[in-house]
């Protein structure tokens, strides 16, 4: 018999932190994780949950000093739509636009997909690619957790208890380029296979690139950085012998898992084919 957990609906940050310092209770944005989850037929059923939609203070896609500030309820849908975004993160806006399919997206959140910690979380390779940050919010104020430090094991974050993802910043960065490239069974409603953002600067055509950083989601148990295929790829221009390099040192570096989606090989060899082909883009060879 499915359970129907009581849910608590405030209208303020305020009240959200102090419902979550008094009891535990899980919160709840889109629903498109949660909902699977809910009746108890595939799990833990929560025990409370707090419903976050009515929360104004956690929507809104700004620039905020030197970075893209993105609230935790901002949907798929939206990322999508801003110019904001398109302008600045673009591989955000190839990573939403890949996500479930039109109704996931009119509902799905980034901070939904953020605290789910999901390893095949499309998100989550471009917000480490793009250097971003997760500020956390709870009663005792705020704090920010690189999203490198965030995902701290299968499904795991470094969320307290009663802390709330409350907005995402992206430091906005002259310069930097970044590709996304996502293999799945099909165009829509698929769950990640591998899901890689590499991000680089480089000062134009035929300029080497720095501050290299490669990001891949489906092959750990957490969202991961390549960094030995980072540190091939720092300082190089994207030649074909660069990019035979770094697909053999992404492949090397890859230690991925056998799953109902796919076999650890396949993994293995479509990242570093995925890599080999994104250098050969950015390369125009
Ligand atoms: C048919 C279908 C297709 C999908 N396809 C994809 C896909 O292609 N790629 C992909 O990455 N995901 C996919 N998903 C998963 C899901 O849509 C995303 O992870 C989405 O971003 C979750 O956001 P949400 O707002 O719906 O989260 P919810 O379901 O509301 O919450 C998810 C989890 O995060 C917690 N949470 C939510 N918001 C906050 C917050 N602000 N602070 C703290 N905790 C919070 C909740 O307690 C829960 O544990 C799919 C899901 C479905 C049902």
């Amino acid at each position: 018999m499915p359970i129907v957990p009581p849910v608590a609906s405030p209208h303020s940050l305020v009240d959200a932190y102090a419902a979550l310092a008094e009891a535990p209770a899980r919160p709840i944005a889109g629903g498109t994780d949660l909902m699977v989850a809910i009746t108890g037929e595939l799990g833990e059923p929560p025990e409370r949950v707090l419903d976050l939609w009515r929360l104004d203070e956690l929507r809104g896609i700004a620039i905020d000093g030197d970075a893209v500030s993105l609230g935790a309820l901002t949907t798929y849908t939206e990322i999508r739509r801003s110019a904001l975004c398109r302008e600045h993160l673009p591989a955000l806006v190839e990573a939403a636009a890949t996500i479930g399919a039109a109704q996931i997206q009119n509902r799905g959140t980034l901070g939904g997909n953020i605290a789910n910690a999901s390893p095949a979380g499309d998100t989550l390779p471009v917000l480490l690619a793009l250097d971003a940050s997760i500020v956390c919010g709870s009663s005792r104020g705020e704090r920010t957790v690189p999203a490198e430090e965030f995902w701290t094991g299968y499904r795991q974050t470094a969320l307290a208890g009663d802390e709330l993802v409350v907005r995402i910043r992206v430091p906005l960065a002259a310069g930097r380029e970044t590709r996304f490239r996502k293999v799945g069974t099909r165009r829509a409603q698929s769950i990640s296979k591998v899901v890689l953002a590499l991000s680089y600067r480089d000062a134009g055509p035929a300029a080497t690139w720095t501050d290299v950083r490669l990001a891949l989601g489906s092959v750990a148990a957490t969202p991961i950085r390549a960094r030995a295929t980072e540190v091939v790829l720092e300082g190089r221009l994207p030649t074909p012998e660069t990019a035979d390099q770094a697909a053999e040192t992404l492949a090397g570096e890859l230690d991925p898992i056998d799953d109902v989606r796919s076999t650890a090989e396949y993994r293995r060899l479509v990242a570093a084919r995925v890599l080999h082909r994104l250098i050969r883009e950015a390369g125009g060879w």
